[in-house]
């Protein structure tokens, strides 16, 4: 099912982990960013989409996890983009004959065999400093940053006032630090907010990777919360966020951040206090 958000902006949710892809109106048919994700999901956003009388002429992969990098067949050949930072990892992760059965292990069993690989990562990375998509449609732009996975990239459609958030912003996930690509992701990540912060003058609607999408005063909101987050996080302190609290969409982020702490710890005691 297609939910418009903002003019000729929609959003298909997949039932994994309440993951959107969204739809963006062009000239001469649509660009899909982060299709995803059960093999039905894919071919029920392909129905919709022929219902409507909308081919699909591009693709924009936000950032290199398996969730962000689906396609099927059904969606038909339009270039898939990603910026060039992603399709590197990309291309060096799924390089070997092996690659697409390591990936699988990080899917939950559940829907491992309702995910299609076939055209899993098969993006072209855009040059270096892109600032838009190239395509027939509203202008887009790419504010890329080094938040949560190396190359990641959030997009802001000024014209319709919709920003796409990638993995950031969302109201069921805290922020998921990068720890194997940055030296202090924590930092990354705040710099990351400041950047999407500045490209968002004239953003009503907040469209996040994970959750729900969000209008009026909920992007301001949301920036918010995922710096506390962070502060809280580099300064030590007690986090108190209600998306690892009591009454969360899903408990394992709980999980998730009792994971990150060690791993900040961890780094803290390798590296020694910061000078
Ligand atoms: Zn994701």
């Amino acid at each position: 099912m297609l939910t418009q958000v903002a003019e000729g902006v929609l959003v298909h949710q997949s039932e994994f982990c309440q993951t959107n892809t969204v739809v963006v109106h062009g000239r001469a048919g649509v660009l899909l960013v982060d299709p995803g994700v059960r093999e039905d999901e894919l071919a029920c956003l392909a129905n919709d989409l022929s219902d409507l009388g909308q081919t699909v002429v591009a693709g924009f992969s936000t950032h290199p996890h398996w969730d962000h990098l689906l396609w099927h067949t059904s969606l038909g050949a339009a270039p898939r983009y990603g910026t060039a930072r992603c399709a590197a990892i990309v291309r060096d992760r799924l390089s070997d004959a092996g690659a697409k059965a390591r990936i699988a292990q990080f899917m939950p069993p559940d829907i491992v065999e309702q995910v299609p690989m076939d055209l899993l990562g098969l993006i072209s990375g855009l040059p270096a400093g892109t600032e838009q998509i190239p395509w027939d449609g509203p202008d887009i732009r790419i504010v890329e940053h080094q938040a949560h996975a190396p190359g990641h990239a959030a997009l802001v459609i000024e014209e319709r006032g919709v920003l796409i958030a990638g993995d950031t912003l969302s109201d069921m996930l805290v922020p998921l630090l990068d720890f194997s690509d940055s030296a202090d992701p924590i930092e990354d990540y705040l710099e990351a907010l400041r950047l999407i912060e500045g490209a968002s003058d004239h953003v009503d609607v907040v469209i996040p990777g994970h959750g729900s999408p969000g209008a009026g005063d909920q992007l301001q909101a949301r920036i918010d919360q995922d710096r506390a987050y962070l502060q809280a996080l580099r300064d030590e302190q007690v986090v108190s966020d209600v998306r690892v609290g009591p009454s969360a969409t899903y408990d394992w982020v709980a999980g998730v951040h009792e994971r990150q702490l060690q791993n900040l710890a961890r780094r803290r005691e390798r590296d020694g206090p910061p000078g």
